[in-house]
């Protein structure tokens, strides 16, 4: 195995936090590569228009992403376009494999590996999925211009991407299995002012149905009575959370049932010198926001880490052989 090079600190993962923490490492001096299989700026990049975001009213995804990152790069964070495969945590040092067989390493390593949206695990959702089945409306909505949409879900992405397919789409139905929106008071406001948007109020969908366009309707189910009926739709947006990215997180770090990493306050995790950020981590608001203050937090906290390890390596080694740690 290749080891391409020996880092004070590596991040995983190129959304808001990992940037984030990008610019406050370089900032500390710290010897780092961020390491992103995708474009920066992860999920965010998938937002139409992001409202609250200190500073700026609205701002595109993409724009806040390309900000983040060209603001980490002019630091000179080196980033680096590559899979990660694993972690294995190490005593000196601990070491983060890449797909292609190669390695790095590094006395730190911050994990922002975010989320990935929940499946709803029903027929024709997997076959149909590019045919009318979508998690991004964004990316997707432009296809469905004047024609009819459902969506699946109550909680803020719901409501945006709704109000956002609002603005292509002839009619968009809200499937939600309750009759109260778990999404903010104001996302709530202007959904139910939106003409074109209807609710189907304590409804799941139990199947995706297709003819040879795609996706044409939807099966329904009523939970309080039972009923169920058939709703015709051109396409079907699923927004009903996100599941943990914890593929890469080490055996031996402790995690919540849902999966998500248990840290302290500096985000550190049960390992030293590993910590875990964005929305991977346990925390109460998953927001562009905390997942930037996480990103802080844990570069500053890496920072004293290193330090730390490098002066107890440095104390451990025979007079003749100290010198200044080079980067
Ligand atoms: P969420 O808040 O967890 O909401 C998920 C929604 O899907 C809930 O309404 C839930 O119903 C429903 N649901 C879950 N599993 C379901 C199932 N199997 N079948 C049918 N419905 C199901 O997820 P989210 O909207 O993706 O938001 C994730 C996080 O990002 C939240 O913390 C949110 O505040 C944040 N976010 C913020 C913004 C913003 O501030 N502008 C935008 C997007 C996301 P119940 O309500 O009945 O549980």
């Amino acid at each position: 195995m290749t080891c391409l090079g020996i880092y004070d600190l590596i991040i995983i993962g190129g959304g808001p936090g990992g940037l984030t923490a990008g610019i406050y490492a370089m900032r500390a001096a710290l010897k780092t590569v961020l390491v992103e299989m995708g474009a920066p700026g992860g999920q965010v990049n998938l937002s139409d228009s992001v409202e609250n975001w200190p500073g700026d009213e609205h701002i595109g995804g993409s724009e806040l992403s390309m900000r983040m990152y060209s603001h980490a790069q002019s630091y000179g964070l080196e980033t680096r376009s590559d899979e990660v495969v694993a972690i294995e945590p190490g005593l000196d040092f601990h070491t983060v494999r890449l797909a292609g067989g190669e390695c790095l390493q590094g006395h730190a390593v911050i994990l922002a590996t975010g989320g990935s949206p929940r499946k709803l695990e029903i027929p024709g959702e997997k076959e149909l999925y590019g045919k009318g089945v979508s998690y991004c409306a964004v990316c997707d909505g432009f296809f469905f211009r004047n024609k009819t949409v459902a969506v699946v879900g109550g909680g803020d992405s719901a409501i945006e991407e709704s109000l956002y397919l609002a603005k292509l789409a002839k009619q968009v139905h809200i499937v939600h299995r309750r009759e109260q929106l778990r999404a903010g008071a104001l996302l709530q406001q202007r959904a139910k002012a939106e003409c074109k948007i209807e609710f189907v109020w304590n409804s799941v969908v139990t199947a995706i149905k297709a003819d040879a366009n795609g996706v044409c309707a939807v099966d329904l189910k009523n939970v309080q009575n039972g009923e169920t009926r058939q709703l015709a739709t051109d396409g079907i947006f699923i927004f009903i959370g996100f599941v943990p990215n914890d593929r890469l997180v080490p055996a031996g770090i402790r995690r919540n049932p849902e999966g998500y990493v248990i840290t302290d306050e500096k985000c550190a995790t049960t390992i030293p010198g590993i910590y875990v950020i964005g929305d991977l981590r346990e925390k109460y608001a998953r927001q562009i926001v905390v997942a930037a203050a996480d990103g802080c937090t844990a570069a500053l906290a890496a920072a004293h880490y290193v330090e730390a390890r490098k002066a107890a390596q440095e104390c451990e080694l025979p007079e003749s052989m100290k010198t200044s740690w080079a980067h």
